[in-house]
């Protein structure tokens, strides 16, 4: 299939944490982007953020993802398609209240793109990590040959007993699960291909709506109140971490994806590295004073991180480049200041 050079690109979710970023770097690489979002009122800042590009941006709305031909007007006549919109956060009761939007999101925009989407040569999905890992007792490096099947599994026998992160997890892996199956049972009619982009955590300055720290999206949530608000224990900040992507290098990932050819048809992990909390606390330290504490026991060097990513076919096909720990800190605790939150 034909990468996607230049034209216009649908991104769905447009106001969300990541999805901004995106348009940001489709449009300053002289894309043509329409965003969706679920309502007019979830618009305005989008369109206030982008009006400097003019006519090249606009936003539609899209109320509900899960209703079939909710994209149909949309595709008509674009030539790629983000597809980021889906729940993310930890608070969901029912798992179907993550699971229903996540999968049937994903489907109906596969719908839609068969159906209508005659320009369409490459449609990237924003999938997880969270549909690659499982829990480890010991130290190991996933690759993309793994999926998180036993989140599934865990969410089927215990539906709302489930940890609540095994809800999203399931719901990122179902709906994974579900564009791949869409793809191999439409071998042969279909004018595009798919490339599955799968970040870590994502961290990075915001420029989607946040009028407040309470309303960040998860993964910042957790960073904003970690680093500077003592949301964790000295013990904690030395133990718990996981692996990470700047919001901005991943924006980039999902370009790349539709630009480069060999992406077609490819599930990518991306990721910075490992880190433990206590590393984005001293890395804040150097450019704000009142942080968290300092686990003094805690050396770098020394800790075990018992999840990593093989990120050599992101290394390959995209040829992407990751911001530091530090570089990462730096813009967003200017971007803390700025708001006065700190
Ligand atoms: P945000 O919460 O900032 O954005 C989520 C986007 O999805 C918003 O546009 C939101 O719209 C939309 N959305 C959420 N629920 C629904 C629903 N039920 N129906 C329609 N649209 C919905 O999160 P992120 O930007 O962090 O996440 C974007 C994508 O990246 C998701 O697919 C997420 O799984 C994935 N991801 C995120 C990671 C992270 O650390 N942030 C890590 C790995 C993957 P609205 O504002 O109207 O709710």
């Amino acid at each position: 299939m034909v990468a996607v050079q230049q034209g216009k690109v649908l991104v769905t979710g447009a106001n969300g944490f990541i999805a901004m970023w995106v348009v940001k770097h489709l449009l300053d690489q002289g894309y043509i982007v329409r965003g969706t979002v679920r309502s007019e009122g979830k618009a305005k800042h989008v369109r206030e953020v982008f009006s400097r590009y003019g006519d090249k941006f606009e936003v539609v709305i899209v109320e509900d993802i899960t209703k079939p031909g909710a994209f149909d007007e949309y595709v008509k006549d674009v030539d790629a398609i983000e597809h980021t919109a889906s729940p993310f956060h930890f608070k969901a009761n029912d798992p179907d209240e993550l699971i229903i939007p996540a999968v049937h999101g994903t489907t109906r925009i596969l719908e839609s793109a068969l159906a209508h989407g005659k320009n369409v040569k490459r449609i990237v999905i924003t999938s997880s990590t969270a549909a690659v890992l499982t829990v480890q007792s010991t130290p190991r490096t996933f690759t993309e040959a793994d999926w998180n099947d036993g989140a599934i599994q865990l969410v089927r026998e215990e539906g709302a007993k489930a940890p609540n992160p095994m809800k999203y997890r399931a719901s990122k892996t179902l709906a994974e699960r579900a564009a791949w199956e869409f793809v191999e049972k439409n071998k042969g009619t279909l004018g595009w291909d798919l490339a599955v982009v799968n970040p870590p955590y994502v961290f990075g300055p915001a420029i989607h709506e946040v009028g407040a720290p309470e309303a960040l999206n998860e993964s910042m949530y957790d960073w904003f109140h970690t680093v500077f608000k003592g949301s964790k224990t000295k013990e904690q900040l030395s133990s718990i971490g996981s692996c990470w992507i700047d919001v901005r290098d991943l924006a980039e990932a999902h370009v790349l994806a539709i630009k480069k050819q060999e992406a077609g048809g490819e599930r990518i992990m991306v990721s910075q590295g490992p880190y433990k909390w206590q590393d984005f606390v001293d890395a804040a330290r150097q450019f704000y004073p009142k942080v968290s504490p300092r686990d003094e026991t805690y050396d770098p060097a020394k800790t075990t991180h018992m999840i990593l990513y093989d990120t050599s076919k992101a290394a390959k096909l995209l040829g992407i480049k990751y911001r530091s720990i530090e570089e990462g800190t730096k813009d967003m605790v200017e971007d803390f200041k700025a708001r006065g939150w700190i």
